[in-house]
């Protein structure tokens, strides 16, 4: 079968930018397909990490305006990927974070920032860069939504695309005013076009446009169908229901691979996973915890948010403590969870440790030496750290939403007979529910012949891309195929 070209869109792409799950993603996605037959490459902004990483830049295409500044599309390989960097100084050449300034401010010009990724993007699409025409243009979240917008409105004949919704709570809605600027057409507005609750909608054009609509998981795919989930959408996605499915993310088993990871002090596998103790020892050195093997390790890597539900955690610490656990906490985000955790960790020294800030590293020593990791997500579309916990045999606790829901098997006691429970699963989101699973959590660690078969249950579960990507790579065959291709 010949290999099909697909174009992916993105803001962030691991390891070259990376705020969260979106860039993992965006990073494996190429490597798990082209497994499947489908090349693809990846336009991403030229922000300075990006450009100080290229290996082989080369200009293939130009745009002598783009929102105010010109720009180049430069064709690169970079830590195995293949990127089109939308060269563009005045909107991507900051410091720091790619959605705002050091104080969280977002950049006041990020409608133009974005439309301009997207404008570019489509400019590819349409075949900018001479003998590239893909076949599919697979854009990621709002940052990217406009580029079915600008092919659609081009008018010339236009590739497939596809619209993933990695989060839903993140819209990206700018005033009407912009539509002239942003290069719109007067018809774009309406809700066919780009119009939302009268604002320009980015991911709204997104899910309007696009011919395939995927989510992160099934279970969040029918999530956002109705209600709450569906954050403002929920009708559009439901009018849409036919072409909208879910995807489960997976991890690059190569980065996350206890049995070599460069980043632990000791490697072990499913048969070996004993082998985890020193790690739990120096995960307790590194977060100030009593050194105490029969403490059961609570760990939490993530950003520190109402959507993740670590006020919950804050709420139930002291049910943690009385069952003799101890709790590591790695996380950045909100000012009044930080400042929760900060004084947890105050009141409760060597059993409470809370490192503020974002740390690959320690996230890997958590995963690999802690007994439980908590995900208590309020939602969650598809969720990485619990298939990193998985993989690395600390016992999931989560909440029974989207992704989640689709990851773990509660391990109750119809899956402990059946030996398929790989974690702790409650509903619905409050303290209460997390403080009984935190109970039923330390109940099985009693029994460690128990604890030790989650351990291999979980370690055996297949949490890498192979599935998945055999999906996508369906998904754009048949919309090839659909559209006469
Ligand atoms: P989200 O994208 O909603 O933040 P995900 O679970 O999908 O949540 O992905 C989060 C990713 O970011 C994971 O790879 C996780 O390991 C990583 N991560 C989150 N917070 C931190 C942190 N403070 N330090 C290191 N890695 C982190």
């Amino acid at each position: 079968m010949a290999a099909l070209q697909v174009l992916s869109v993105v803001s962030e792409i691991f390891p070259l930018v990376k705020t969260g799950g979106l860039a993992d993603v965006a990073g494996a996605l190429p490597g798990a397909l082209a497994a499947e037959g489908v090349e693809m490459r990846t336009v991403v902004p030229g922000y300075p990490a990006v450009k100080a990483a290229l290996e082989a830049p080369k200009t293939v295409a130009r745009i002598a305006d783009l929102f105010g500044g010109p720009a180049t599309i430069v064709a690169a390989r970079a830590a195995g990927l293949d990127l089109f960097v939308v060269d563009a100084p005045h909107l991507f050449d900051r410091p720091g974070n790619p959605y705002h300034d050091g104080d969280g401010v977002d950049w006041p010009d990020n409608p133009f920032r974005f439309a301009g990724l997207a404008r570019a993007a489509a400019e590819v699409g349409l075949g900018a860069v001479d003998g590239f025409r893909p076949a599919v243009v697979h854009t990621h979240d709002w940052q990217t939504g406009l580029t079915a917008a600008y092919m659609e409105y081009d008018g010339r004949d236009r590739p497939g695309t596809v619209a993933t919704i990695h989060n839903l709570a993140f819209q990206g809605q700018y005033p009407k005013e912009l539509l002239a600027p942003l290069g719109l057409p007067p018809h774009a507005w309406g809700v066919e076009g780009v119009e939302y609750y009268d604002t320009i909608g980015y991911l709204k054009a997104a899910l309007r446009m696009s011919d395939r609509i995927t989510t992160v998981s099934p279970t969040y795919a029918a999530e956002i169908r109705s209600g709450e989930g569906g954050m403002g959408l929920a009708g559009l996605l439901a009018g849409r229901a036919e072409v909208v499915s879910g995807i489960l993310n997976g991890i690059d088993t190569d980065v996350w691979d206890p049995a070599k990871d460069p980043l632990l002090p000791n490697h072990y596998d499913a048969v070996s996973s004993w082998s985890r103790r020193g790690n739990k020892s120096a995960l307790q050195r590194r977060f100030k915890l009593r050194a105490d093997r029969q403490a059961m390790v609570f760990g939490v890597v993530s950003r520190l948010s109402w959507q993740k539900g670590l006020d919950m955690v804050l709420e139930g610490i002291e049910t943690i403590l009385a069952c003799g656990g101890q709790l590591a906490l790695l996380g950045s985000g909100d000012r009044d969870l930080v400042a929760g955790f900060r004084r947890a960790a105050a009141a409760h020294p060597g059993r409470v440790g809370c490192i503020i800030g974002y740390d690959e590293s320690l996230a890997h020593l958590i995963q690999a030496g802690a007994d439980v990791l908590l995900v208590p997500s309020r939602f969650e579309p598809c969720g990485l750290t619990q298939l990193c916990a998985l993989r690395y045999g600390a016992i999931p606790l989560v909440t029974r939403v989207g992704g989640l829901a689709d990851t773990i098997i509660d391990a109750n006691e119809m899956a402990l007979e059946a030996g398929t429970g790989t974690g702790i699963m409650f509903t619905p989101p409050n303290v209460d529910m997390f403080r009984a699973a935190v109970q039923r959590a330390a109940g099985l660690y009693e029994d460690q012949d128990v604890w030790q078969r989650l351990i291999r249950n979980a370690m055996r579960t297949d949490v890498s891309w192979a599935r998945s990507a055999a999906r996508y790579a369906a998904l754009y065959r048949g919309l090839v195929a659909e559209r006469g291709g």
